[in-house]
């Protein structure tokens, strides 16, 4: 295997991995382990070139430092990507060989899922390292979709507290963007939370669903910004606050489980400046990143998943009570209260 070591300003350590006979063209990227060793997912596409997955794994990286930080796990920021397309050039030989390539990376790296793996795939990752979270055992980890869920109940919970006064959700009214496996599990939450929810989705199955299980109103999927609600929750695909959506928002909060929900970071500010909330997406949605880091500690119980998961409300409330009153928008603040959570760590060391 041929290991080229690339020296990136601001980054711990990144490596290309080419291992010709099993195709494996793979780049690892640590970018801080002041709060541990590197924790994040690998992730499989056919990107156009070296210098576009370079740039991927830099930008996913730098967010799983912001990410583990404001979870609370003791975990620095790391992530992989593997230049293939995952509907054809995934084989047990590449996988092995990226096996060995995070073995060399000797436990400064953990890898779990991103988009274009299996739980299968890392399976027999697992073979050849023991760096590797996310693979269901009996009694812990596994499928990550209802924490999450819970994450973002307990998101919209602070949420409504800061913006709405709202001690509870009773009343209030959530457009629930994408009902999927996160979507729906929230719109049973919320619902048993005595919220009142709208919901939109291109799976006429799960809309119809939802209407028949919760009593959720219905919309198409290009108006659910511009509903008359208390809150937006984004759970389908990123970017869906962006320049064509922002004036239509007429919810107080956006609060919901998708990544990269603002389709630029200006509409950070954009979003205070129309009086929405905006709950930090990587914060309000870092439930399988716990589940994960929780998993390589060895101290995965559900009862400890809940507790943790609880405590993304409290973080939220934390940043909501300081965004206000610095008037300062809800991402900047919950980026600085991360790079806080990694200098204190670095004084104390
Ligand atoms: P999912 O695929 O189960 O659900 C997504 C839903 O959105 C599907 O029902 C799909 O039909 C719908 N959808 C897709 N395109 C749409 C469109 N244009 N308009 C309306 N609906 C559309 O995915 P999920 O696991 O529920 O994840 C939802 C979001 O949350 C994703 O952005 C994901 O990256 C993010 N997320 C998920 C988890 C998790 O634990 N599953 C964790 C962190 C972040």
């Amino acid at each position: 295997m041929d290991i080229t070591p690339i020296e990136v300003e601001g980054w711990r350590r990144i490596a290309r991995f080419v291992d010709a006979p099993s195709g494996l063209d793979a780049i690892i990227a640590v970018h801080d382990d002041t709060l541990g060793p590197g924790c994040g997912g690998t992730r499989v596409r056919p990107y156009a070139d070296v210098d576009a997955a370079l740039d991927d794994v830099k930008r996913l990286s730098r967010g799983m430092t912001y990410k583990n930080a404001l979870g609370g796990i003791p975990f620095g920021g790391g992530k992989a990507v593997i230049i293939a397309d995952p509907k054809t050039d995934k084989t047990p030989e590449l996988w092995r060989a990226y096996g060995r390539a995070i073995e060399h990376f000797g436990g400064q790296y953990f890898t779990a899922e991103d988009s274009g793996v299996t739980e299968d795939d890392l399976r027999i990752v697992a073979e050849e390292t023991e760096y590797v979270a996310g693979v269901a055992e009996e009694g812990r980890g596994g499928n990550p979709s209802p924490f999450t869920a819970r994450g973002c109940w307990r998101g919209v919970q602070a949420a409504a507290r800061a913006r709405l006064g709202k001690a509870d959700l009773s009343g209030v009214s959530v457009a629930i963007l994408g009902v999927g496996a996160v979507g729906m599990e929230l719109a049973r939450l919320l619902r048993a939370d005595g919220a009142e929810l709208v919901v939109a989705d291109v799976n006429e199955d799960a809309v119809a669903y939802a209407k028949e299980t919760y009593g959720a109103d219905v919309l198409p999927a290009k108006d659910l910004h511009k509903a008359d609600v208390d809150v937006f929750a984004p759970c389908a695909l990123g970017g869906a606050v962006n320049h064509d959506t922002i004036d239509g928002i007429k919810a107080k909060i956006v609060a919901g489980a998708a990544n990269n929900q603002l389709h630029t970071p200006d509409m950070d500010i954009a979003l205070k400046e129309r009086g929405v909330l905006y709950a930090p997406d990587y914060v309000i949605n870092a439930a399988g990143v716990i589940s994960v880091g929780l998993e390589i500690l060895g101290s995965w119980s559900a009862d400890e998943m809940t507790a943790r998961i609880d405590r993304i409300g409290e973080t939220l409330a934390r940043i909501f009570e300081r965004a206000a009153a610095e008037d300062r928008p809800t991402g900047e603040i919950a980026d600085q209260m991360a790079r806080e959570v990694i200098s204190n760590a670095r004084k104390a060391a």
